[in-house]
């Protein structure tokens, strides 16, 4: 019954028979057209994707069973094969289902994917032209799945897209640990808290494109000045950026964050005309944890965050200190 729907007479001989039950088989479309662009070959694959049996479509022009193609790459593709006598490949990205192939029995539905390669060859002094279409739907499907799955993996990822320093994921996490850890040993632990001064003016003044550019290097160069292990540097969101510093009380923590304040200074990346700098600059604040008074990361963050709101209104490029201490009094 397959070798019913493979148009071209078997050619006499036993393997002549096999070809044809090959081509019935085959898993996946295969036609010949003829150098008219009539089709003279159609098998079992293609007459079950698309409903259209070998009969209906011998001698028929291709072009003119399937309009839709017309002036598409197919199209263009077929041309260029007769006359190049190269073959040629349709981008499964740009073509995705030229022909109207659907997953057997469920025609107009979802159309399936397809590959399709367009060999051309000559038979005696005959012209004829071979297009193969593969299914890839599934292979698709398992790359987009794949490519969901990676960005869910980015997602829950420690690292900043943008910096390539720790996110603020990686930072909470930190801080949280190192928090757990001072309360069991009664040790040390500083927080900086900082903020790019005037960076909206930069941006509007040299475009996002280089707000990001700028925001990486900041980024590297406040990375690089946390030697210890176990300190951490990450982008807390935008243009603020956040470290734990494990060990270190408040007077380490604020020649830590001077030492960071004047790094960046020193890189000299040329400000907006509006911003307070001629160069770029950060605001930091300081907190180290007490267990009296600043116990608790919510409590740490925001004490971190007052002082950086001071030294904004100090006139920024400047390190302010919370006192517990003092401001306990
Ligand atoms: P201040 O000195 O008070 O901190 O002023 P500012 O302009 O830095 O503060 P504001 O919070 O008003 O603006 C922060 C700007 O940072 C606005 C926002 O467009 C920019 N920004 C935040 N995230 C990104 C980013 O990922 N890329 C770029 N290019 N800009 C960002
Ligand atoms: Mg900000
Ligand atoms: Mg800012």
């Amino acid at each position: 019954m397959q070798e019913n729907t493979i148009v071209t007479p078997p050619a006499a001989g036993s393997h002549a028979h096999l070809s044809g039950r090959v081509l019935g088989l085959a898993n996946l479309g295969l036609m010949v057209l003829d150098a008219n662009g009539r089709v003279v070959m159609w098998n079992q694959w293609l007459a079950s994707h698309s409903g259209l049996s070998a009969h209906r479509v011998q001698g028929c022009e291709l072009f003119e069973l399937f309009p839709e193609l017309r002036g598409q790459r197919l199209e263009q593709a077929v041309q260029s094969a007769m006359q190049s006598k190269l073959p040629q490949q349709l981008s499964p990205a740009l073509n995705r289902s030229p022909f109207p192939l659907y997953p057997t029995g469920t025609w107009g539905g979802e159309r399936v994917e397809q590959a399709v390669s367009v060999t051309p060859f000559t038979e005696g002094k005959e012209r004829f032209c071979l297009i193969e279409v593969s299914d890839i739907s599934t292979t698709v499907g398992r790359e987009r799945q794949l490519r969901g799955q990676a960005e869910a993996l980015r997602a829950q990822s420690y690292v900043d897209g943008l910096t390539g320093i720790a996110n603020r994921r990686h930072f909470d996490v930190a801080l949280d640990r190192e928090l757990r850890r001072a309360q069991r040993n009664n040790g040390q632990l500083s927080l900086l808290l900082m903020d790019i001064d005037s960076f909206k003016a930069y941006n509007d003044h040299f475009g996002h494109q280089q707000g990001d550019a700028c925001l990486t290097l900041v980024a590297e160069a406040f990375a690089g000045m946390l030697q210890r292990p176990a300190d951490l540097a990450a982008r807390y969101g935008g243009e603020e950026f956040a470290a734990v510093l494990p060990d270190t009380g408040p007077e380490q923590a604020a020649l830590h964050a001077e030492a960071i304040r004047a790094r960046i200074a020193a890189l000299a990346i040329t400000h907006a005309p509006a911003a307070t700098r001629p160069h770029v600059t950060m605001s930091i604040g300081v907190a180290t944890y007490d267990k009296n008074t600043l116990n608790d990361a919510a409590t740490m963050l925001a004490a971190a965050d007052s002082c950086l709101y001071a030294a904004k209104h100090a006139g920024r490029d400047c390190v302010i200190v919370h006192r517990p201490t003092e401001n306990a009094a």
